[in-house]
């Protein structure tokens, strides 16, 4: 990974304050797809002024800013993680929620050439798979 999410709101011109710098540094800690609320207790626990509504904002400004992307796993609640993690697709498990990220060649090579076959040159893609896991 290159520069972190700090870094990355200083060169987008962002001003950074504490508040802000705190919910910088937790999306940077997060390896999961934690939504506003998840957010606001992780910030919460380690500045009590940090409001839910501040979280909201900051979230917002940084997806804005490409700095964060944003998930909804059909279940309406906007997630996020950083924007620079490697790419990874998602598999969402419907009875839990759990989100399990994976990255297949095989589906990459595949959806670049389905892209070429249309005419296209791949720039990006989402794919989220839903399932239930096989009961051994
Ligand atoms: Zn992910």
């Amino acid at each position: 990974m290159s520069d972190t999410i700090i870094d990355r709101c200083e060169s987008a011109g962002l001003r950074l304050t504490d508040q802000r710098r705190t919910i910088a540094a937790i999306l940077q800690e997060a390896d999961d797809h934690p939504d506003v609320e998840e957010l606001h207790a992780r910030a919460a626990a380690r500045d009590s002024r940090i409001s839910i509504a501040t979280v909201y904002r900051t979230v917002k400004l940084f997806e804005e800013s490409g700095i964060l992307d944003r998930h909804e796993f059909r279940d309406g609640r906007a997630r996020y993680e950083d924007a620079e993690r490697d790419h990874h697709d998602h598999l969402i498990d419907m009875n839990t929620g759990e989100v399990i990220e994976f990255c297949d060649p095989e589906i990459e090579r595949l959806q670049e050439k389905i892209a070429e076959r249309l005419g296209y040159r791949l720039k990006d893609h989402r794919l989220e798979l839903y399932g239930v896991p096989i009961k051994k």
